[in-house]
């Protein structure tokens, strides 16, 4: 499925429609280089499952949670993680009653058994292109209900 987006307005609009179709253990995986526009994505998809306060990113963190909206929260950016990253626990995220984002998933060496791909493309200055890929069950009703809402 793919999306062309004119502004990060409209980005954030699809990611807070998306926020509001996840269910309890969605994964999306979110690819593209700096400024491909991940975060901003992430900011619209918190405000959609109804978090106001987000923080721009988790930087040293490498995860943050929040509590405070439909569902929990975990943002996740691996931008920093070099290499060895299978002893991070993640499974425990992924597979538990909250949905993740997880930026620069491509640092990733074990992938869970379900989860969306979103791959960012900058093809002007405010033009992106997203295009959503779903591996396993879960995932590809997400994205049939999304298609349905956006038709
Ligand atoms: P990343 O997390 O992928 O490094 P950011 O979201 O931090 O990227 O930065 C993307 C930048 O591009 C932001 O300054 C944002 O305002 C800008 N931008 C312009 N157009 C768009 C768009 N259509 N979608 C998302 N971001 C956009
Ligand atoms: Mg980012």
């Amino acid at each position: 499925m793919e999306y062309q987006l004119t502004s990060p307005e409209e980005t954030q609009a699809l990611a807070a429609k998306l926020a509001q179709l996840v269910t309890p253990g969605t994964v999306l995986f979110l690819i593209g280089d700096l400024g491909a526009g991940k975060t901003t994505f992430t900011k619209g998809f918190a405000l959609g499952l109804g978090i106001k306060r987000m923080i721009k990113s988790p930087s040293y963190t490498i995860i943050r949670e929040y509590e405070t909206g439909r569902l929990p929260f975990y943002h996740l950016d691996l931008y920093r993680l070099a290499g060895n990253n299978d002893d991070l626990g993640l499974e425990e995220y992924f597979e538990g009653e909250g949905v993740s984002v997880v930026e620069w998933a491509n640092l990733l060496e074990e992938l869970p058994r379900d989860y969306v791909t979103i791959t960012f493309t900058k093809t002007s200055l405010e033009g992106r292109i997203l295009n959503l890929k779903a591996t396993g069950p879960n995932s590809t009703a997400l994205l049939k209900k999304l298609a349905k809402e956006e038709s």
